[in-house]
Parts: C-alpha cells; sequence; structure tokens
C-alpha cells in the first residue's frame, strides 16, 4: 500500500532524510522510532506533501505522492494525520470538529455528516461528549477527537507523529487503547511513538532512524530482544 523508496529531504542548511526506503502492505503497523531530530516527522510529512522531498519516490497505491501533477488535495484525503497537539478547532464542539471536513471536503450533507461524526465518536469512546468544546475535553479526549476526525475522511492510511507524547501519564492508555482497536480493525497505520506497550503489541515492523537513515528495522520481538545494530541497542535501552 505504501512504498518509500529512497528518500531524499533537506532544509536550506541541513540535510535531513538521506535515502530511506520502507514498504508497508496493507493493514500494516509500522512503527518509526528514532532520536530527536532524526526526521521521523519529516518522513510523515513527505507522505502527506506537508514537506516536499528532493529525490526518491513515494507510492500510496496506485499513487505517485512525490509526482508534481499529483493533485495535493485528494492524496490527503486518502492520508490521515494525527498530530502531536490535537490541531482542533478550539471554537467548534467535538462533533463540528469532524463534520466541517466531512462536509467541506467530501461535500456530505448535514445531517449524514452529523450522524457519522457521532459513530466516529462512539468509535473512540466519546460518544457522551459530541456536545463538548476542546477546552472541556482532557488531552486524552482531544487526542480522540483527533483521530475520530482522521477516520471520519475514511482515509487509506494513518499517519500519527507522537499522539500520546503531549499526554499525562495516566491519559496515554485510552488513547493507545483505541489506536490499538484501529490497529485489529486492519486500518494500515504508520506512527511515530516511543511507547513500547502499543510497539509490542501492535506494530508488524519498528524502523529506527538516525540521521535521517534506517538504521535497523523488524518486527518488535527482534528490535527489542535482538538488536542487530549498537545504535537501535542504545536508543531502546534509554527508553525502559
Ligand atoms: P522529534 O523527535 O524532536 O520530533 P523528529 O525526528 O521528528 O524529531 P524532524 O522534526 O523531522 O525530527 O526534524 C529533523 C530535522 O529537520 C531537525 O534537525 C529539525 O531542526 C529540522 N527541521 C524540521 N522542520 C524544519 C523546518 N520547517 N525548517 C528547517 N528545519 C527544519
Ligand atoms: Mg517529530
Amino acid at each position: 500500500l505504501l512504498r518509500i523508496d529512497d528518500v531524499y529531504q533537506s532544509y536550506e542548511a541541513e540535510q535531513v532524510l538521506q535515502g530511506v526506503s520502507f514498504d508497508m502492505q496493507q493493514g500494516d503497523v509500522d512503527v518509526l522510532m528514532g532520536p530527536s531530530g532524526s526526521g521521523k516527522s519529516t518522513m510523515l510529512r513527505c507522505i502527506n506533501r506537508l514537506t516536499e522531498v528532493d529525490s526518491g519516490d513515494i507510492w500510496l497505491g496506485d499513487t505517485h505522492v512525490t509526482a508534481p501533477e499529483t493533485d495535493v488535495n485528494e492524496l490527503r484525503q486518502d492520508v490521515g494525520m494525527v498530530f502531536q497537539d490535537f490541531n482542533l478547532f478550539a471554537h467548534l464542539t467535538a462533533l463540528e470538529n469532524i463534520t466541517l471536513g466531512l462536509k467541506r471536503v467530501k461535500g456530505v450533507h448535514a445531517e449524514q455528516a452529523r450522524e457519522r461524526a457521532r459513530g466516529h465518536l462512539d468509535q473512540v469512546g466519546l460518544g457522551d461528549q459530541t456536545d463538548a468544546y476542546p477546552a472541556e475535553l482532557s488531552g486524552g479526549q482531544k487526542q480522540r477527537v483527533g483521530i475520530a476526525r482522521a477516520l471520519a475522511m475514511e482515509p487509506k492510511l494513518m499517519l500519527f507523529d507522537e499522539p500520546t507524547s503531549a499526554l499525562d501519564p495516566e491519559l496515554v492508555g485510552d488513547v493507545v487503547a483505541v489506536m490499538q482497536d484501529l490497529a485489529a480493525g486492519g486500518m494500515t497505520m504508520l506512527v511515530v511513538s516511543h511507547e513500547m506497550g502499543f510497539a509490542r503489541s501492535a506494530a508488524d515492523d519498528i524502523h529506527f532512524l538516525d540521521n535521517g537513515q534506517i538504521v535497523e528495522s523488524g518486527p518488535p520481538e527482534q528490535l527489542f530482544e535482538q538488536p542487530e545494530q549498537d545504535r537501535t541497542a542504545g536508543f531502546l535501552s534509554g527508553l525502559q
């Protein structure tokens, strides 16, 4: 479903991604880990064209993501993104945060959009918070609204950029549980996260990124128990 092929990316002064390649099949859950500044967010941003690559190719199914003529708005309907800091509209209720995109981008009629949004809020355990404003929700609830909003667009692929790292520790579990549900339901997910619990229970493969290169990839058992590279081992031992 997703093919990342030899991607290089730089900002003016700085080479960030230096030949990143990996593939995901439909239904795969892959986790990107690595030190701060290693290029994890940049990698995600290249996949929905928030950032342009210098060279290399990205394919999402039949869509050549990195081709200049690709319709970015169409692409972004296929790629749901969940951010660390939620990015909810503060002046809209939980329900309205979800219906907005359904109406504006997908052209769904108001009543049907509300019905679908309620369904997605139920799915993330927030069926009773439809009329709450973001300020009235906990961080974990806000993040679950963010996930419901992304899901409502029926994406082929979901990208998560450190979805739990802004949360108080006691709120992480609810968000991880929603992500585990999604994974079990067959959603294709690429997740930047250092949550070992999620990685162990849900990841098919973990990619360890350092200095813009994938140092090592493998299933969680292999990466956590028998990493081949010293850099991987050193980084992971710092997490536990
Ligand atoms: P973190 O774990 O801190 O989120 P990361 O692995 O997500 O780090 P990126 O955000 O992808 O790292 O950043 C990689 C490098 O690119 C960093 O050195 C960062 O300073 C630089 N960078 C990121 N965004 C920009 C930008 N918009 N302009 C210039 N440099 C940037
Ligand atoms: Mg980042």
